[in-house]
């Protein structure tokens, strides 16, 4: 076992399996969360651990308090500390505002921004004990910017942003760090039936979506790298928003 332990939610697909592998890496031993995808969770594992480092998969719903609970719990048993947590998982439900329903608001808002709040507050604690910690947010441009179609999405991300920072003035004194990095248009499962995407690229003067790796060594960078960091967030959107 080495000894430092990275939490990455939404660990079995896309950016989440990306930062995974990219921690991997660095040497990190991985508790990967997912929601139902057992097989790419699988996937992610077996990766994870072909660079020799321990790894443990947890199917919980991060938007269900007690589940997050009661498997931060788990992951501490096994592993006796969290040194990295990457709060990812995500979800999209669009619709322009008009038509949006209730269902729609209330599955973003609490898989994107409650979850957050669930997540970090036993891990915190943990983290508080250990006076060290990197906490990374997955935000998005869109929290920044906003979008047509996604109020509800694009208000769960500028909440972790305010999030973020209030997190980072609290917990700096304890040695912890916490920081966003804000994604544009990246090439996953969320983004695969998106239209539009050569009027998209006009607007990106690096001229391609951005890979899941690309956001990987940025989350490396402020798990890692920032060691005078906190309170940011980074984008990384090929320049879409300069
Ligand atoms: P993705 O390919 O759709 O993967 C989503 C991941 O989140 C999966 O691992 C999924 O698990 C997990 N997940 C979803 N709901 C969950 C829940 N309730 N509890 C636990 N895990 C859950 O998405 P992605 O594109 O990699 O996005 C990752 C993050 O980046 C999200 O926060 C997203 O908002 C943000 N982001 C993405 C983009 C983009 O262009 N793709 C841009 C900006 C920000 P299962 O496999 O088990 O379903």
């Amino acid at each position: 076992m080495s000894e430092k332990l990275a939490l990455v939610t939404g660990a079995s697909r896309g950016i989440g399996r990306a930062i995974a592998l990219e921690l991997a890496k660095c040497g990190y031993d991985l508790a990967l969360n997912y929601a139902g995808n057992t097989e790419a969770a699988q996937k992610t594992l077996e990766d994870v651990k072909a660079h020799g480092v321990d790894a443990q998969i947890y199917k919980f719903d991060v938007s269900n308090m007690q589940e997050v609970e009661e498997n931060i719990s788990k992951i501490f048993e096994k592993f006796q500390r969290i040194d990295v947590l990457v709060n990812n998982a995500g979800i999209t439900r669009d619709d322009l505002f008009i038509r949006m329903t209730q269902e729609k608001w209330e599955a973003v808002i609490n898989t994107n921004l409650n979850s957050a709040f669930y997540v970090t507050k036993p891990v915190s604690k943990i983290m508080m004990k250990q006076r060290s910690g990197a906490i990374i947010n997955t935000t998005s441009v869109v929290g920044l910017y906003g979008n047509a179609g996604q109020a509800n999405y694009s208000a769960a991300k500028a909440g972790l942003i305010g999030f973020t920072k209030s997190l980072a003035k609290e917990l700096g004194s304890r040695g912890i760090r916490v920081n966003a990095v804000a994604p544009g248009f990246i090439e996953t499962d969320m983004t695969k039936d998106l239209p539009n995407i050569d009027e998209m690229l006009k607007l990106i003067p690096l001229k391609r979506l951005g890979t899941p790796e690309d956001i990987a060594k940025a989350v490396k960078f402020l798990a890692l790298d920032a060691q005078y960091m906190t309170g940011q967030v980074l984008e990384v959107d090929g320049g879409m928003i300069i």
